[in-house]
C-alpha cells in the first residue's frame, strides 16, 4: 500500500507540497525556533490551562502515532491566554517521537531536537466545531511540550500502559479520567507564533505555543510507544528497499 505522506525518503517532508501545494506556504509548521531571534512581547498573557479528567474519552491508534480524544461538546476543558483571544476546547493530544529516521521533536530550539514531541490540540469555540474551526487562522491553539529520555514521567504511565490494547492502525480503546495537565513541565513560559498543521493537509490554522521548559520520559516508557507505532515505519523501510 502506498502512503500519499509519510517521513520516509520518497514520501517526506520535503515530498509533502506534491499531494498538498500548501506545504510550501507563507506559515507552515514545525519551525526552527531562534532563542536570540524571539522577542519578548510584554502584552502576552500567561497560558492558562483548565482541564476537566472527566472529558478523557479515547487511545486511537492513527497509524502515525496514537491519540487520546476528549469529549469537546461543552467547555469543561479549556485553553485560553498566550497570544489566544478567548476560548479554546481541548480535542486531542498526540506524541510524535523518534522510532523513524528524522522524526523525534517537530520543532527544533537553536538547532536542537529533542527526543519527542507532545502537542495538546484545541479548537475555537467561536467556529462551533473542529472541522470548521481548522478552516481560519485563529482556527487551533497546540501547546507544544519537548520531552527527552531521563527520569520517568509517572502522569504518562496510564497512556503508556493503555498502548497495548491498541497496538494496530485503527484500533481503539476506551481511555477516561485523565487530567492532561499532569504532563505539563512545571514553568508554562512559552514562544508563540502562527502556524500550520505539521502533517497533512497542513492547514495554516494554528496559534502555536511551544512551552521552554521539556518533560522528561523514562526510556522504558518510550519502549512502550515505540511498539505501538512500528506498522507504518515498518510500511516505508518495505517501500524504500534497501
Ligand atoms: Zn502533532
Amino acid at each position: 500500500m502506498s502512503h500519499h505522506w509519510g517521513y520516509d525518503s520518497h514520501n517526506g517532508p520535503a515530498h509533502w507540497h506534491e499531494h498538498f501545494p500548501i506545504a510550501n506556504g507563507e506559515r507552515q509548521s514545525p519551525i526552527a525556533i531562534s532563542t536570540k531571534a524571539a522577542r519578548y512581547d510584554p502584552s502576552l498573557k500567561p497560558l492558562s490551562f483548565s482541564y476537566d479528567a472527566g472529558t478523557a474519552k479515547a487511545i486511537v491508534n492513527n497509524g502515525h502515532s496514537f491519540n487520546v480524544e476528549f469529549d469537546d461538546s461543552s467547555d469543561k476543558s479549556v485553553l485560553q491566554g498566550g497570544a489566544l483571544d478567548g476560548v479554546y476546547r481541548l480535542v486531542q493530544f498526540h506524541i510524535h517521537w523518534g522510532s523513524c529516521e528524522g522524526q523525534g521533536s517537530e520543532h527544533t530550539v537553536d538547532g536542537v531536537k529533542y527526543d519527542a514531541e507532545l502537542h495538546i490540540v484545541h479548537w475555537n469555540v467561536k467556529y462551533g466545531k473542529f472541522t470548521e474551526a481548522v478552516k481560519h487562522p485563529d482556527g487551533l491553539a497546540v501547546v507544544g511540550i519537548f520531552m527527552k529520555v531521563g527520569s520517568a514521567k509517572p502522569e504518562i504511565q496510564k497512556v503508556v500502559d493503555a498502548l497495548s490494547s491498541i497496538q494496530t492502525k485503527g484500533k481503539q480503546a476506551s481511555f477516561t479520567n485523565f487530567d492532561p495537565t499532569g504532563l505539563l513541565p512545571a514553568c508554562r513560559d512559552y514562544w508563540t507564533y502562527p502556524g500550520s498543521l505539521t502533517t497533512p493537509p497542513l492547514h495554516e490554522c494554528v496559534i502555536w505555543h511551544v512551552l521552554k521548559e521539556p518533560i522528561t520520559v523514562s526510556s522504558e516508557q518510550v519502549a512502550l510507544w515505540d511498539s505501538a507505532s512500528h506498522i507504518d515505519c515498518f510500511d516505508s523501510f518495505l517501500q524504500s528497499g534497501p
